[in-house]
């Protein structure tokens, strides 16, 4: 489990850590639609606004 930043309000979003490449995941506190990037494992997941 790893804490994300959203990148829209910056709150701190806590993952399960099983999230998946291209999962479509919504901030708790904007509402944002955010899709999980995740590059290699080894990386930490990043989250982009869905558009
Ligand atoms: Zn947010």
């Amino acid at each position: 489990m790893q804490d994300i930043s959203c990148p829209i309000c910056s709150a701190d979003l806590p993952l399960d850590g099983d999230e998946k490449d291209g999962q479509t995941v919504y901030c708790t506190y904007c509402s944002t639609p955010l899709t999980v990037l995740i590059q290699s494992p080894d990386m930490p997941i990043t989250l982009v606004e869905d558009t």
